[in-house]
């Protein structure tokens, strides 16, 4: 039997600005799985929508043929309420290390499923996988079994989840066809809905660390990807939350594993103690629990307690001692005066220098490798004072690092406006606190 559409017709319709029909989409995107669309027209067609766009119509069809070339998963059995959270990737984003524990703490099930990190930003697969004996790898069954036994997972997504959104991420990554709201949207919300979560709390990224610095895109995003997840019964709540300043003191994989046990032994960075609550918060409102005190889970050990259960559960020794580079470089201040901004994007580009990060799929990471922040916003310094440590298993990368990091830091006689990390919220029935992030 013929195929019903032609490619190029399909191309040439959003080329020239016009809107894809439902039975055009359910084709081109079953048909790009079955190679009947070559790689080259697929990126053609990601180009067009990206310099074209897709209407809410195209893209809620768009996420939906990607959810039916896979399977979707089912935790309709379990007898906890399930919720998960995505963050849309930030540079010492770990906020997924404790928050999963925290909030399973309270007898949520939070099924995670992670990728991996490409360029500056980190995944969470390579942060956990620094954990001696740790494997991502788990059926289906195996994922249930755990989440009903100790509430919290992190796995990586299996191959028949979502295929379509995997073959396009990998392609648009390859022909600058990533920055579009749809196509983000479409490929995030597609995972998330084939995952099974009944509720999704999105940690969606503005300033230089993130994909979409601008907060107008980022808001655009927000509404698109909550407007997904409620047509798909996924009831979803959005957070804008500021990547201009790296999360935490640490970058790199083992590097912030160390600094997430930290926060659930009750102690760790401010920003990142914060926004664990905070989403926390969010993702207990979703399951029903509205009351519970995700500070207390920190405070008290629970989290601390599913934490340990979750990295044995899946392989790992929690005691184990977590690798470390084998050189380390420091990087000091040249004047003097108080520390105002430290650039996402240059801290997350100098830490994958040092070998934190890949630049193809393929790559192997580095888990010691990264950078420590050893100055905070606001600190007085002085020429000569260390502002970051660098780790790396392999010193030839030390210059690399260094010239990413060259303008990081700023230094002035001025007093650094206060931090805002959540700078609006979306869905849930009220959209509040869009501000500017200067
Ligand atoms: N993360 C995804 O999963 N997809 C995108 O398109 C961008 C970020």
């Amino acid at each position: 039997m013929g195929e019903p559409f032609d490619a190029v017709d399909v191309i040439v319709t959003k080329r020239d600005g016009g809107r894809l029909s439902d039975a055009q989409i359910d084709w081109v995107v079953d048909a790009y799985v079955r190679s009947v669309v070559a790689e080259e027209q697929m990126a053609a067609l990601a180009m067009a929508v990206v310099l074209v766009g897709m209407d809410a119509g195209e893209t809620a069809r768009w996420t939906a043929a990607m959810v039916a070339s896979g399977r979707r998963l089912d935790f309709t059995g379990l007898s906890r309420p399930t919720v998960d959270k995505h963050s849309t990737g930030g540079v010492g984003d770990k906020i997924t290390l404790p928050l999963g524990p925290v909030v399973a703490s309270f007898g949520v099930a939070v099924p995670q499923l992670s990728g991996r990190g490409l360029g500056h930003t980190g995944g969470t697969l390579d942060k956990l996988e620094s954990i001696p004996g740790w494997s991502p790898w788990l059926t289906p069954a195996q994922m249930e079994a755990q989440l009903q036994a100790v509430g919290a997972v992190v796995a990586a997504a299996g191959d028949d989840l979502a295929p379509a959104d995997r073959r396009l991420y990998a392609l648009r990554d390859i022909t600058g066809t990533v920055a579009s709201v749809p196509l983000i949207a479409s490929s995030i919300m597609s995972k998330k809905i084939a995952e099974g979560t009944a509720s999704l709390v999105l940690d969606v990224k503005v300033g230089t660390g993130a994909f979409l610095p601008d907060l107008a895109s980022a808001t655009e995003l927000a509404h698109t990807m909550v407007r997904l997840g409620e047509d798909c019964q996924v009831r979803t709540v959005a957070l804008l939350t500021d990547m201009s300043t790296p999360l935490g003191a640490t970058v790199g994989n083992a590097l912030e594993v160390r600094e997430a046990v930290e926060v659930l032994a009750g102690g760790g960075p401010s920003d990142v103690v914060e926004l664990v609550c905070v989403l926390a918060r969010e993702m207990l409102t979703l399951a029903g629990r509205p009351d519970a005190d995700p500070s207390a889970a920190l405070a008290d050990g629970t989290a601390m307690d599913v934490w340990r259960a979750m990295v044995r559960a899946q392989g790992g020794d929690p005691d184990a001692p977590l690798p470390q580079a084998t050189h380390t470089d420091v990087l000091v201040a040249t004047t003097s005066g108080t520390l105002i901004s430290v650039d996402a994007l240059a801290v997350g580009t100098a830490a994958w220098r040092l070998g934190a990060g890949r630049t193809r799929r393929d790559d192997q990471v580095q888990p010691g490798a990264g950078i420590e922040l050893l100055a905070c916003l606001g600190d007085q310094v002085r020429p000569g004072q260390p502002l970051a440590r660098l780790h790396t298993d392999t010193p030839d990368r030390f210059t690399r690092a260094h010239q990413a990091l060259a303008d990081a830091f700023t230094i002035a006689e001025a007093t650094p406006a206060p931090r805002r990390l959540v700078l609006g919220r979306i869905g849930g029935g009220s959209d509040v606190g869009m501000g500017d992030t200067s």
